[in-house]
Order: structure tokens, then sequence, then C-alpha cells
């Protein structure tokens, strides 16, 4: 098998895929599950820094996002939709589906929304229900300040919504402090489970939102008011998926213990950026990249597609292209979750540095030494 330092799925600790093995009951009947799962939840929360609940949907992380906007949207509800990235425009079709009207606030890809400017926007237009926010839009890597852009959406009175599947467990997280309504999570980010599970916190502002809508809500997977009460029933929606919940558990054990994952995130993240610099490659973002991963221009005359296939082929790691607006233009390095650590990281970069020697580009150094290097000296890796 190949080192899998993709942005997501990331390689999995054998004590998660051994919990995923365990025998497992019945989860509607037997009400054991129910106290598992809810251990799980409030887990999760104290991780996330809320009060708040957190439920755990049976599906990949796209169902959170879209559980979000099928449980929040009734039919006319303008919703602003900040776009600097795939994801973050995407909210724009949930938005759709769901009959509501979403109004696109569009700036440049290659940086984070400034709050200043957004506040300025609000000022003219503050009308909306809610507002989606993606937190580190992966095919770019940009990472977004939502300590300041959620407390200003709530100064406005507007739900705040935010994807952060590809930053939370890398990045630092505080839902209450910094007035998240709904955050969606994933399994397969930095919390290094496999894939197949979303999450979500609901505040109970937006809670009281479902429960007071005029229509019912569009869908019944997507929804979330039915989870509202599963405690205190011992009852679910669907039958849960019992083994991935049981693997997820103890991924979210694991990252409870690991006290320096976001600091390490952040050293490691600091030091590919400068690694890939000094080998003369160019970053694809002008500044705020996240620390979950590096998003690197592909060099003149060589195809993303081949990079990654000799990576994967002649050197056994996996690295991912991007898509979208992006397809084609970039190759993204990850180092989240179990990837952040200095070994996987530093083979990458060695391998490829020898990738691209193979196609015809002569890094400038050896990338995986550069990162070393930074991360084994006083210097400091900034
Ligand atoms: C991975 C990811 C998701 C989940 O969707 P995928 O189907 O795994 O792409 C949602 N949002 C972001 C920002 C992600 O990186």
């Amino acid at each position: 098998m190949y080192k899998m330092m993709t942005p997501g799925p990331t390689m999995v600790a054998p004590s998660v895929l051994q919990a995923r093995s365990r025998e497992f009951g019945n989860p509607d009947v037997d009400t054991d599950f129910c106290e598992e799962y809810h251990k799980v939840c409030t887990r999760l929360a104290e991780l996330l820094d809320t009060e708040n609940e957190v439920y755990i949907l049976g599906g990949e992380g796209i169902l959170a996002l879209e559980a979000a906007c099928a449980s929040l949207t009734e039919p006319g509800d303008r919703v602003l939709v900040i776009d600097n990235g795939v994801f973050g425009k995407g909210f724009a079709d949930f938005v759709k589906i769901y009959g509501g009207e979403p109004v696109l606030y569009t700036v440049d890809y290659h940086k984070p929304v400034e709050t200043g400017k957004l506040r300025a926007f609000l000022e003219k237009d503050h009308g909306f229900k809610y507002a989606t926010v993606v937190h580190c839009d992966t095919p770019s890597g940009v990472l977004n300040d939502i300590s300041t852009i959620c407390p200003l959406l709530k100064e406005y009175g507007i739900l705040t919504v935010v994807d952060s599947v590809a930053a939370m467990f890398g990045e630092e997280v505080h839902v209450d402090d910094w007035k998240i309504d709904i955050i969606c999570g994933g399994s397969q980010k930095a919390l290094s489970a496999p894939p197949g599970l979303a999450f979500v916190s609901v505040s109970r502002e937006a809670m009281e939102s479902m429960e007071n809508r005029r229509t019912p809500v569009a869908s019944f997977y997507c929804s979330l008011l039915i989870f509202k009460d599963y405690y205190k029933e011992k009852w679910f929606p669907y039958t849960m998926p019992i083994s991935d919940i049981y693997g997820l558990a103890e991924a979210v054990r694991l990252v409870g213990e690991d006290k320096d994952r976001i600091e390490r995130h952040h050293r490691i993240s600091a030091a590919v950026r400068r690694a890939v610099r000094e080998a003369g490659l160019s970053l694809y973002l002008e500044h705020g990249d996240a620390s979950t991963v590096t998003v690197v221009l592909v060099p003149e005359g060589i195809r993303d597609r081949e990079i990654i296939r000799v990576m994967k082929e002649e050197h056994g790691i996996l690295i991912s292209g991007s898509f979208d607006v992006l397809a084609g233009k970039v190759i993204r390095l990850g180092h989240m979750g179990n990837n952040a650590n200095t070994e996987d990281v530093a083979q990458m970069l060695t391998a490829l540095t020898k990738t691209l020697h193979q196609l015809g580009f002569e890094c400038l150094c050896d990338m995986g030494e550069v990162f070393l290097g930074l991360l084994f000296t006083p210097r400091p890796a900034i």
C-alpha cells in the first residue's frame, strides 16, 4: 500500500482499524449503543469547545453541509454564501436545491476573506437568514478567519454555518466563542478515521429556527431536526453505522490525547511552505494557507497527473491534484491528522524533489532535507 499523503482521506491508526472490526450489537434495539454514540458526541463537543449538541450522521462529510442547508432553508430564504473557494461556492447549490435564494459574496480565491470588507458589504445588505463559510477550502488550501467572520455575521442576526471539515483538529476551533451555529466535520480529514461519517454541532438558536419553520424540512435523511430528541427517546432516525462509529470513537480518543496536535500542524505546514519556496516552486495562495494542506502550482511544461503518477508508482506516495477551477493547475500535499508527522512529510518532499527532477524540473534544494533542517535547528520555521 502507498503512503496516503492526500488532504483527506489520510492514513489511519491501526487501533482505529481494529475498533472498526469489533463485534457489534443492534444499534436500533440495544440502548448501550445509544450511550456510546452519545459519549462520542460529547467528546467531540468538548474538542470543538462547545456546549451545543453534536450529532454524528451516517454519511460522508458532504452530508453535514447538505443537512445544514436542508434543515435551515425554507423556500424564498435569502442565504449569504461566502465564496473564496470551490467548497465555498458549492454551498449555493444546496441552498438552491432546498428553495433558498443564495446571494454570493465572491472574493479572490488566492487569499482569505477579509472581515473588514465583509463588514462593509453587510452594512449595505444583511437581510439573510444564515450565511455559509468554509474554514479551510481544501482545493486551494485557504484558511478563513472564522473567529472574526462568524461574530460579525451574528452582529447582524445572521445564523452561521461553517464547513470546517478540512480544518478542525488541525486548526483551532472554538465553536461557542466564535458564535458558530452549525459546524460541519467529517471523519476522514484531520480526525484520521476512514471516510463515511459526518458530524455537526447545532446551537439552540439554529435548532429553534428549524423548529419554527413554516414548512417541513424537504428531506428526511438530511434533517437535523429529527435528531433533536434521539437521546431522550433512545431512538435514531435510521440504523446507525455502528462499526464506523466505533472507529470514530477511537480516532476521537487519539485526537484528545494528542496535546501537541495544533502546534505540530503549524510547525510542519510552515516548514513545508518554506521548503517548497526554497526549491523554486510557487504556492497557489498569496497568503493564508491552512496548516492541513499545502497547494503548489504545477511548474510550466509538466502535468499534474504525471507528478501524481510518478509519486505513486515510483515512490509509493499518493498526493493529490485539485478540481473545478483549480484542476490541472496545482498539486496538493496533505499534512493533516496522522499525516502531520515529520517522517512522512519529509519522505513526501524528498520524493517530490526527485519526481520533479525526473519530469524535467530542477528544484533548487532537496525539499525533504530543507524541511528537516527547519524543524531540527533553532532557526524559526516561518
Ligand atoms: C473533504 C471536504 C468535504 C467533504 O467532502 P468530500 O466528498 O470528501 O470532498 C467538505 N468540505 C471540505 C472543505 C472538504 O475538504
